[in-house]
This record gives structure tokens, C-alpha cells and sequence, in this order.
């Protein structure tokens, strides 16, 4: 056997591109505006990117973090409201609501899938609360059957962070066929990129037309006497990202392809090393992006978790820590927290507790690799656990 160090693990680049993103980018410089109201690349992105999702309507907007706090004030997401949201995530799900005035309130994930565990949002649900917001973690749609159910048994609307799940379904059904609205991130390391960038989708008209709204500092798409309609801000997407992204668009299937062949593979080589559990995938999320390829080493610890990661980096992968549980972050606690202590939520979060200190991901352009780079991906695994 080849050591894996001589193998030269060379991974596909991250982002990719090709003439389609050049001559789109050239078509956006030379026509006559650089942004949404004067061009047209920002009006095409959001037809296709709805269409492509199964989606009524799509808003293209400044970043993932700002589709969130747009989304959420479109459903009435302000100052004496909670938002459920899962412990373990990107900080974004929860800054969002905190930025509204709402209350950010964690609640634990499932153990295998790392998704929101509906039982645990279901018990959190209050008076007060305006969304769950259930994140489909690296790729992977959260159980949407059970947050409906939880939805129409309580009347309370669910917004999915889909910035991991560009093109997912949930028992054959798109993002946008599920009924909540959802958003997305265009950012460099997403499946789908413009540097930065993202979405918001809707299954009606009428949250669309408020979103659009508020977007664009409450100003009506006919306003020539500056009559403010609403309160907003400035979230619009500009002609080059749109550009870029109807072409990352194009090349989105063909990518899922590649990395639903080699997920398997890998997740089945990661299963045999001793210590080692892959993230579980749920059959009903029938299509799976794969942001990250996520395994966790039980018990692990974070010191130690992070040690491994660095010689994982020192062997050629793109390895990373999993997520901070939010709440142990202290930008969480800063604005909008919840009236508890830290150590109260941890323990009604101990599966946070424990991948906060145990998972660890992959970049997805290692699952755009060969298939005989699974069983390097593997051997580096198994070689670097051995020495510890
Ligand atoms: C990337 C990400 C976001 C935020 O997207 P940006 O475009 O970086 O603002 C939100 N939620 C999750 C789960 C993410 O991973």
C-alpha cells in the first residue's frame, strides 16, 4: 500500500468555474446598469433558482446571514418573540433572530444526523414563539415530516436554513415544496458561490412581495418620490453575483452526482475505523448535496478533537472542528439571549454538549475527488487515530 502522504491527496478546487461564469460576468460589465433594477442577470438568477427549487419565488439578496434576518421579519420575527433554533449550528441561525429583537432559543439535535430534534423544538414551543428554524446540517434535510406535523399542531411557521442544501429534497420533494419559506448562502465555500451571496424562497406571493419590500429599504419597485413604505434596509444581490451564480447554477446536478456516488463509499471506509461514526442519513432525505462530509469520534473531547483535526490538516486533508454549540459562544450571549444560564441549557442539550467536543468535517470537494481518494481520505483517518 501506497503511505497516504505519497499519495498527494490533490482534491478538486473550491469554488470552480468555467467559460459560462466568464461570459456571464463580460454580458454583466457591459450591459447598461450593475444592479437589480437596471440589469438583467439578478431577475434571470432568481426565476431559475426558484424553478430549480420548486419554489413560487425566489429574492436574491447580499449574503445567507441576511436572507435569514429578511425571512424571519417577513414572518413577524421582532422584539417579544422566540425563535427555536438547534444548538448545534453556524452562529448565523441564531444571530439573525437575535438581530430582530427576537430571543434565539437552542434546542438539542438528533445524535446520528445532527439535524433539530423535533421532540426537543416541540418543547420549547411557547406563547411567544414566531419560528423554528430547523438547519438541514451539511447537506441533509432535518425531519421535515415531523416539523410539519409540529407546525400544524401548534401554528407556529417553520423557516429552513437551507445554506447547506442547495437542490435537497425530503421524500422526493424539493426545498421549495415543502410549504415554509427557506434560505440560502452563496458564500465562497457553499455549494453553490459567488464569493458571497444569498437567497430567500417562497411558496406565495404575498411574503415575497413584503420580502422584496424590505430589501430594498421599503421602497416600492415604482417609487420615484422617495415614499418609504415600510422599514427595511439594503439587501439586494448586484449583477455580478447573479452573473456567477446562474452559471454555479448549471453545474449543480452534475456535482450532487458525483458526490452522492462517493458519500457511500466514503461513509462505509470511515464506519470500520474503531472509534469512528459517520453521519446516519435518513432514506426520506432522498437527495443529499453533501456540504460536508461529517463523521464524529465519540467521546473524543474538544482538546483533543482539535488536535486531530490540525494533523489531519497536516496530512493533506481539508478538515475542520464541527460547529461551536451556540450557545458557548459568547457573541450568542451578547444580545437577545435566553433567561437561562449556560449550564441549564447545556443540559437539556447533551448531544450539543458532546459534538461540540467530538464531530469533525470535510470540505464537499473531497467528495468530488476520486473514488480512490475515499480510501486515502480513509487511510489518513485510520493512520492518524492509530498514532494517537
Ligand atoms: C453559511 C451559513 C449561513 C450564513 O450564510 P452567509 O452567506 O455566510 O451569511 C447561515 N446558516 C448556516 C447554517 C450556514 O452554514
Amino acid at each position: 500500500m501506497v503511505a497516504p502522504t505519497e499519495v498527494g491527496l490533490r482534491f478538486p478546487d473550491w469554488p470552480q468555474f468555467d467559460d459560462s461564469e466568464r461570459s456571464n460576468l463580460l454580458h454583466a460589465l457591459e450591459q447598461s446598469g450593475w444592479w437589480r433594477m437596471g440589469g438583467s442577470h439578478v431577475d434571470s438568477f432568481e426565476n431559475e433558482f426558484a424553478a430549480h427549487h420548486g419554489a413560487k419565488h425566489a429574492l436574491a439578496v447580499t449574503n445567507g446571514t441576511h436572507a435569514l434576518e429578511l425571512a424571519l421579519q417577513v414572518l413577524g420575527v421582532g422584539p417579544g418573540t422566540e425563535v427555536i433554533v438547534p444548538a448545534f449550528t453556524f452562529i448565523s441561525s441564531s444571530q439573525a433572530a437575535q438581530r430582530l429583537g427576537a430571543v434565539a432559543v437552542p434546542v438539542d439535535v438528533d445524535p446520528e444526523t445532527y439535524n433539530i430534534d423535533p421532540a426537543a423544538a416541540a418543547a420549547a414551543v411557547t406563547s411567544r414563539t414566531a419560528a423554528v428554524m430547523p438547519v438541514h446540517m451539511a447537506g441533509q434535510m432535518a425531519d421535515m415530516t415531523a416539523l410539519a406535523k409540529l407546525s400544524a399542531d401548534t401554528g407556529v411557521p417553520l423557516i429552513q436554513d437551507a445554506a447547506h442544501a442547495h437542490g435537497a429534497t425530503w421524500e422526493g420533494k424539493r426545498v421549495g415544496e415543502l410549504g415554509s419559506v427557506a434560505t440560502f448562502s452563496f458564500q465562497n465555500g457553499k455549494l453553490m458561490t459567488a464569493g458571497e451571496g444569498g437567497a430567500v424562497i417562497f411558496p406565495d406571493t404575498e411574503r415575497h412581495e413584503a420580502a422584496f419590500l424590505r430589501h430594498s429599504c421599503g421602497r416600492p419597485r415604482t417609487d420615484r418620490h422617495y415614499m418609504h413604505a415600510v422599514a427595511g434596509s439594503n439587501f439586494r444581490m448586484n449583477e455580478f453575483s447573479a452573473a456567477v451564480l446562474r452559471a454555479q447554477l448549471g453545474r449543480l446536478e452534475e456535482q450532487i452526482d458525483t458526490r452522492e456516488q462517493r458519500w457511500p463509499v466514503l461513509s462505509g471506509l470511515l464506519a470500520r475505523i474503531s472509534g469512528v461514526v459517520p453521519q446516519r442519513i435518513d432514506p426520506r432525505a432522498d437527495r443529499n448535496p453533501h456540504y460536508m462530509a461529517m463523521f464524529r469520534v465519540p467521546g473524543m473531547g474538544e482538546e483533543r478533537r482539535n488536535a486531530f483535526v490540525d494533523e489531519l490538516v497536516a496530512r493533506g486533508l481539508p478538515a475542520f472542528a464541527g460547529f461551536r454549540a451556540i450557545y458557548r459562544c459568547p457573541g450568542f450571549w451578547e444580545v437577545n439571549g435566553p433567561e437561562e444560564t449556560v449550564d441549564e441549557i447545556a443540559r437539556r442539550c447533551p448531544t450539543a454538549e458532546a459534538i461540540n467536543g467530538d464531530a469533525v468535517w470535510l470540505h464537499h470537494r473531497t467528495l468530488l475527488g476520486t473514488e480512490q481518494q475515499m480510501h486515502d481520505i480513509a487511510d489518513v483517518v485510520a493512520d492518524v487515530l492509530e498514532r494517537r
